[in-house]
Parts: structure tokens; C-alpha cells; sequence
């Protein structure tokens, strides 16, 4: 998992390009992982994503244990840390 001082970068098994931060919810979010709210303060995953396919990049806000999964397919697809 990404800390504050050491964001990951890599691919999913699909090849969409994805980084992830840790980040401080500025206001509410919804973690589409579990469709549950992060609240203002939280620590939280900022997931950067470019997808292979050539659509836009975008970005979401997960629950870090929700983010998990996320990392491990990156880890499977040979991360990068940088
Ligand atoms: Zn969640």
C-alpha cells in the first residue's frame, strides 16, 4: 500500500496505468469499493487511473482497506515504486 511519503505507480492486469496516494478527505466521498462514506479528515486511497483503452484518466477516493485488492493486482502485474 502507497504511504504518505511513498505513492505506488504501476498497471492493473487489464494495463490501465494506476497510482495510488494516500490522501486527507476534504469533504465526503463515497468509496466505490464498498459504496460506503469516507468522512472529511479520513485518511483515505487516491486511485489516479488512465485506462489502456485510450478513455480518459480519472481519479476516485477508496477506503484504504478497500484500495487493498487494488494494490495486490498491481503487485501481480509487476509494480513499480517509485
Ligand atoms: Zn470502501
Amino acid at each position: 500500500m502507497p504511504t504518505r511519503r511513498r505513492p505506488i505507480r504501476g498497471e492493473d492486469l487489464g494495463g490501465d496505468r494506476v497510482e495510488l496516494e494516500v490522501s486527507v478527505a476534504r469533504k465526503l466521498y463515497t468509496c466505490p469499493g464498498c459504496g460506503g462514506q469516507i468522512p472529511i479528515g479520513a485518511e483515505h486511497v487516491f486511485v489516479r487511473r488512465t485506462p489502456v483503452d485510450g478513455s480518459s484518466r480519472y481519479h476516485q477516493h477508496w477506503h484504504t482497506d478497500c484500495a487493498r485488492p487494488i494494490a495486490r493486482e498491481m503487485d501481480l502485474a509487476g509494480r513499480r515504486r517509485n
